[in-house]
């Protein structure tokens, strides 16, 4: 097997996996579950979403999020924007790094956004030109990338339509996300090859959700494609809002485990990350997904 050497992990949970929580998280919890990732040895932690409250009253605190956290130099505190507004107010709290997302799919961006993809992306244009003259990074995701919950089947030339948009405007690095976990092994593969092939200087990083259980199959099939840059969830935070009770996204531990285990450098203390996402259930009282922390880590994942 050809797998990369070094993998890089971006954490998710405090966006992704706090945005869908059914009881709001204290801001000073959040505050510490962030300070706690930042001493695991992870680089990039999207900390929070400038959302209209209203939208996602559970991130309702970015502001304070971002104000409250100690910031280390050598890693990136990003936030999810939806629009030009989200990105003015990433920028008053000091963010450096926004994550922006259209879905591949009409129903689903409709029911999200209320507008088309083809209005999604003009919004995406204004905002993404005010992050770039401001020196920010943008990423782009790419939503519902591999199956979407009211359509079904996506196309991937869809997709790497809008991966085309994305670099055209300027972003350097697309996010292909399974939303809602309908991803298999092959169509990774697939897709990732297709959007290599049409989209040369794209840094392609994958967001895979664990919905159905294929979250580590299709993180290895990316692998094998040479993509070295993933999304997980501390403890597997993150459900699905249209399936009450689906597990999250692929989770941090679990991921740096497998890695870790093959030989392949995350730069992370896994046994700092597994104490994180003790930490985490028990601040959120509840039983987690990930299943490192409860079988403990082999030894070959942790003594190198
Ligand atoms: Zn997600």
């Amino acid at each position: 097997m050809r797998l990369p050497t070094k993998v890089e992990i971006v954490e998710v949970g405090p966006r992704d996996g706090f945005q869908i929580e059914p009881v709001f998280i204290p801001t000073e919890q959040k505050i510490q579950i962030i300070n706690q990732l930042a001493e695991t040895g992870l680089k990039r932690i999207e900390a929070t979403s400038f959302a209209h409250p209203r939208a996602i009253p559970q991130l309702a605190d970015a502001a304070e999020v971002m104000a409250g956290i100690t910031r280390k130099d050598d890693i990136s505190y990003a936030a999810w924007v939806p629009n030009k507004k989200g990105i003015e107010r990433a920028l008053q709290s000091g963010v450096k790094e926004v994550n922006i997302t259209v879905s591949a799919s009409e129903s689903h961006n409709k029911n999200n956004v209320n507008m088309s993809i083809a209005e999604s992306l003009q919004t995406i244009r204004e905002a993404a030109r005010l992050a770039l003259d401001n020196g920010m990074k943008i990423t782009g995701s790419i939503a519902t990338a591999f199956g979407c919950p009211f359509e079904g089947r996506v196309s991937p030339q869809k997709v790497q339509e809008i991966a085309q948009e994305y670099l055209d405007i300027g972003m350097s690095e697309i996010i292909l996300a399974d939303t809602t976990g309908m991803a298999n092994p092959l169509q990774v593969t697939e897709m990732i090859r297709k959007l290599k092939n049409k989209s040369k200087n794209a840094t392609i990083r994958l967001h895979f959700h664990n919905t159905r259980g294929a979250g580590m199959a299709n993180l290895l099939a990316a692998l094998l494609e040479g993509i070295t840059i993933f999304d997980a969830s501390i403890g597997g935070l993150g459900g699905c809002p249209y399936a009450p009770g689906a597990t999250g996204n692929i989770c941090t531990e679990d991921t740096v485990h497998m890695l870790e285990s093959m030989g392949i450098d995350t730069g992370i203390d896994l046994l700092k990350l597994i104490d994180c996402a003790k930490m985490v259930g028990d601040l959120l009282r509840r039983e987690l997904p990930g299943q490192v922390m409860k079988a403990g880590a082999v030894p070959w994942a942790v003594n190198k």
